[in-house]
């Protein structure tokens, strides 16, 4: 599972579930680096993680959502380290409110930051997984694009965007060695659920056959397979990460 000599860029890397993918990857002997849009102290403090374990990682600020910025950030990345070998979209961000209430703005935040995003820098990665004949991307996407949910309609489209995204790049790509594939986590202990009220963490664990929310480093171990040589077969699929609350 040696990713020796490989670059691993994974958006929204410095807190929640992209955080134990960087360090994950990182582990498993990547350069990683590591992104974020505002909080830069989170950054260096998975960096330094990563740097205490012995792995080596960078910090890379960027929005995802700003085509300019991303594009030009991978490509300077490109320039300096003379490829990028694996892309995690992981960056996301949520802004729920029912449908009838839902302003456009935040609509438009959600499908700019989780779709879109993952677009754009898929695009600028696959320039040199394309000349370098190997490449991963992993689009992280969520149970909610498969289920939907009351209070998301901008999420769950953004999430089942992202599915038609990881299919229709998987079938352009195959040919050059470049594997695309969705993980889909359930509901995860990160800052995006943990102001869940506990009434309403109750009942979620409830509608979850393993009882209890995920963690970080289940989705990581997920990447990690399917960025290994383990994965190397699997294109166009995506893995449900969710304790069996949604098969
Ligand atoms: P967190 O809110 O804990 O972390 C979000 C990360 O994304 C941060 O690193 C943040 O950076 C970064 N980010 C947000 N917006 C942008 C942007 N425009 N450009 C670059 N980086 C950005 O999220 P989670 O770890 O919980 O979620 C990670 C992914 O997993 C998301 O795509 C989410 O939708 C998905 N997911 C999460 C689930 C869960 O239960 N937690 C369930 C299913 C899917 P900064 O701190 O600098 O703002």
């Amino acid at each position: 599972m040696s990713l020796k000599g490989k670059n691993a860029l994974v958006t929204g890397g410095s807190r929640g579930i992209g955080r134990a993918i960087c360090i994950r990857l990182a582990a498993m002997g990547a350069h990683v680096y590591i992104n974020y849009v505002s909080n830069p102290d989170a950054a260096r403090e998975t960096q330094e993680i990563i740097n205490d374990a012995g792995g080596s990682a960078d910090v890379l600020a960027f929005n995802v959502a700003d085509a300019t910025e991303a594009q030009d950030a991978i490509k300077q990345l490109i320039k300096d380290s003379g490829s990028l070998d694996i892309l995690v979209n992981n960056a996301g961000i949520t802004r729920d409110g029912l449908m009838a209430r839902m302003k456009e703005e935040d609509w438009d935040a959600v499908i700019d930051t989780n779709l879109k995003g993952s677009f754009i820098c898929a695009k600028a990665a696959a320039r040199s997984m394309i000349k370098k004949r190997w490449g991963r991307i992993v689009n992280i996407s969520s149970v909610i694009g498969f289920s939907g949910n009351a209070g998301q309609v901008n999420y769950a489209s953004a999430k089942a965007g992202m599915q038609g995204l990881t299919k229709s790049m998987a079938r352009e790509f195959a040919t050059r060695n470049i594997t695309v594939n969705g993980v889909a986590p359930g509901y995860i202990v990160t800052d995006m659920t943990r102001d869940l009220p506990d009434d309403i963490q109750e009942k979620i664990k409830l509608e979850i056959p393993l009882a209890s929310l995920g963690n970080p480093e289940d989705v990581a171990g997920a990447v990690a397979y399917l960025v290994s040589d383990d994965g190397a077969y699997v294109t166009g699929h995506t893995i449900h990460v969710n304790g069996g609350m949604y098969m």
